[in-house]
Order: structure tokens, then sequence, then C-alpha cells
């Protein structure tokens, strides 16, 4: 029998959702706010080139590639020289920036260690018990920071590492085995990322009905709609559709995240690369760049070099210091030269980023438990999206194919 699924939110998430919901049969209708699908992923497209506005890229996986097949999209691969990835840590670039030593106490450390969380100690703490400081310093704060939008010291492992078994019973290379799925690198698409929203809705306009503009109405109100519910609003919208269902100390932290991409004639690194991961107290206050224009082709015009910048938008002093002075003095740390941009362009998004620490931990468990309670009263309701199981695509993608 079709179900009626109504899904709350149509930014990828929804339209992950409505997707795989499709392929069931269900019948289904997606509600979005405001007059746009895809949420905070689209790409603008200007005389430079293309500007992604979030993800840049998604992680390519068998049941994703079947997706692309059935919305008739191609994906684009990386370039060769995309497989070239740097650190910045100790005031240079390195592309394995620790010592063969610390190397083979890290690989001794993920055959033999045993994972064992703390929920009362930061990732960082954690981290540094688990691979010691100079792998933490070198290499885990500078990848994990560039993916999670801050600094190890506010993440909590266990939140990040939700599907990973952390009593003590395994070690992270059998963790990275169970949970292992076979992936083929980041792609991104012709168009760049807005081409993936707009193949899924010209895919979905017709199987299911849509509703955009759709003014939000209050939970009390969709709990008593038929069929199944799934809330796919960002973390930010949903924590006052849940009102006093959270607690004041319960509200899960936000991040707000920059993303700024320049357009210029010099590249930032001697050979092109995939991008460059900073570590903490380096003298860069970014997380990290990317190298676009070196990762997929026709992502720059004129011969221009493209590069996208995050920040956490904390680090801002004030309102009379720009977004693009900031980047300039960082780039000319690395690069040790002056050098001005053809064009940049700015993105700020306030509260976009779920902070994956011990605070999101308790609330998806709250969540898990409000879900619990109204099954037993006969309402389906399921919370999807970057705060549950994972911040990338590939992690939403899946999430939303098993709930
Ligand atoms: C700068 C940046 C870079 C990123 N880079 C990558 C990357 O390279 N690779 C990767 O895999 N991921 C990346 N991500 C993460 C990824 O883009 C996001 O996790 C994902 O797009 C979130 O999608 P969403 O649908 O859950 O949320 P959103 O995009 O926020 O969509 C939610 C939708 O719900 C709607 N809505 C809200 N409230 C209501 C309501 N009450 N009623 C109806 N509709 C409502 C909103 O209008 C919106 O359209 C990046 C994110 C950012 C911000």
């Amino acid at each position: 029998m079709r179900d009626q699924v109504h899904i709350v939110g149509g930014g990828i998430t929804g339209l992950f959702l409505a997707y795989h919901h499709t392929k069931l049969g269900d019948s289904v209708t997606l509600y979005e706010m405001s007059d746009k699908l895809g949420g905070v992923i689209g790409t603008k497209v200007v005389n430079e080139g293309l500007v992604e506005l979030a993800a840049n890229g998604v992680l390519l996986t068998d049941e994703m590639k079947s997706m692309l097949d059935d919305i008739g999209l191609s994906p684009v691969f990386p370039n060769k020289a995309a497989k070239r990835r740097y650190f910045w840590t100790n005031q240079k670039l390195s592309r394995l920036p620790i010592s063969i030593f610390t190397g083979i106490r890290l690989v001794f450390t993920l055959l033999f260690k045993k994972i064992k969380f703390n929920e009362n100690q930061n990732f960082e703490t954690w981290a540094c018990q688990m691979f010691g400081t100079s792998v933490t310093k070198n290499i885990i704060e500078p990848a994990i920071g560039g993916v999670y939008g801050t600094r190890l010291d506010s993440l909590q492992a266990e939140s990040i590492f939700s599907k990973w078994e952390g009593s003590g019973k395994n070690t992270i290379l059998q963790e990275l085995k169970r949970n292992k799925t076979k992936t083929y690198g980041t792609v991104s698409f012709p168009k760049g990322m807005g081409d993936l929203v707009s193949h899924l809705v010209q895919y979905l306009e017709h199987k299911i009905q849509i509703k955009t503009q759709f003014q939000p109405v209050n939970l009390k109100e969709i709990l008593t709609w038929k069929g199944k519910i799934r809330f796919s609003t960002s973390l930010k919208n949903l924590i006052p559709i849940l009102g006093d269902l959270i607690e004041p100390n319960e509200v899960p932290n936000l991040l707000s995240i920059t993303t700024i991409t320049r357009f210029g004639k010099n590249h930032l690194t001697k050979k092109p690369c995939f991008g460059v991961l900073f570590g903490k107290n380096e003298g860069i206050r970014a997380l990290g760049v990317l190298s676009n224009s070196d990762i997929f082709p026709g992502r720059s015009q004129q011969g221009l070099h493209s590069e996208t910048w995050i920040y956490p938008s904390i680090i801002k002093p004030s309102d009379s210091i720009t977004w693009e002075s900031i980047l300039e003095e960082d780039r000319k740390v690395i690069t040790e030269k002056e050098d001005s941009p053809k064009a940049v362009y700015v993105t700020s998004w306030s509260g976009v980023f779920p902070a994956y620490d011990k605070k999101l931990y308790s609330f998806n468990k709250r969540l898990d438990s409000l879900e619990r309670q109204w099954l037993s009263n006969g309402i389906d309701i399921r919370f999807l999206g970057n705060y549950r199981k994972g911040i990338g695509l590939r992690s939403i993608f899946e999430s939303t194919s098993r709930e």
C-alpha cells in the first residue's frame, strides 16, 4: 500500500527523502517555506566562473550513482592534480605533516588501540589521548576542523562518530571496516552543485506534490496530519518548531560560517592541488581553502584561478574589517607575496552548522526518545538532516534512504 508522506523542508535532505520515498512508490507532499528548493545548496554563475554557495562536492557511492542515473545527471570527476592535498602546519605546506616515528605509532594505534569515548572530554583532549599530540595537532585538527566548521576543542568525538561502537570493544580499524561503504571520491556536476538540486527537482516535480512558500504551521497542527511526517528543516529552524518540548539548556549550539570564493591570476600553491587545511594557532584564521579550478574542470573563466576559503564567521572582529582583507592577509602568509584578486564573492551563513558537541549528542538522544514516544501513540515522525547522522551530503543521502 502506498504510504502518505509529508516532508517539511525542501533543502537537499527533503529532496533526498522525497526521492527515496518516490522510489518506494509512496505518495509524497513536500512543504518548503521559501520560494526555492535546495536550501543552502546552490551555484551562482558570475563573469569569472562558478561560485558555490555551500557544498562544493559530494562523496560518490554506488547508491548515489544509481540516483544520478535516475535523475539524468552525470558527475564531474576531479582532475588528477586534486589528489594532492596539503596541510599547513608549523608554518609550511606539507602533504604528510608527521615524522616517520609518529607515523608508525599512528599505524599501531589504528590497529591495536580500542576506541573508548569519554563524554566529559572534548575532541581535542580525546584525540590527544588516543593518537598523541603530534597527530592531533598536525592532522586531525586541520582535517576535522575544515569539515565541521570549528576547532577540535568545541567538538566531541562521540557526537561525530555516532555510528561507532565506542565502549572499548573495537579498534579503530575494525570500526572503519564495519562502517565502510565503497566510495568513488568527491564529485561535482557540470553546472556545479546547483545542478544536483535542479535535476532532483525536475525528476520529482511530476511525481510528488511540492508546496513552496508554505507558511510554517505549528507542531500541534502537524501532529494531526495523516501519514508519515518527516522533518527535514535545518537544525536552526527545527528548534523553534519544537518549542517547549526542549528545555532551554537542551538547545544545541549552532555555528556560523563564511565562505569566500576568490578569482585571481595567481595560484595559491606552486603545484595544483585539492586545497589546504589549516591547523590551530598557525597564523591563519581560515579553516581550509579549496582550489576549485584545480579540482574540477570548468570552474573558472579567462584562465583565472578559483579558490574557496572557509572561515568561522566569529573570527571577523568588526564591520570595519572586510572579509577580503582577512583573506588576503591569510593568503600572504602562505605565498609570501602581495596579490590582488580579480573578484571576490562572500557568502555568510548564520547558524548553518550544528556544533557536533556534547549538547548535540544529548539533543539527538532527546529527538530519538520523542520519535519513540510519538510512534507508541501511532504518530510516525522522524527528524532528518545534517545534525543527525553526519554533516555531509553522503551521510544525509544514506540516512534518508534508511529511515
Ligand atoms: C559552506 C558550506 C560548505 C559545505 N560543503 C560541503 C561539501 O563540500 N560536501 C558536503 O557533502 N556537504 C557540505 N556542506 C554540508 C551540506 O551542504 C549541508 O549539510 C546540507 O546542504 C544541509 O541540507 P538540509 O536540507 O539539511 O538543510 P538546508 O539546506 O538548511 O535546508 C532546509 C530547508 O528547509 C526549509 N525550511 C526551514 N523551516 C521550514 C518550515 N518550518 N517549513 C517548511 N520549510 C522549512 C528551508 O527554507 C530550507 O530550504 C556544506 C555546508 C556549508 C554551509
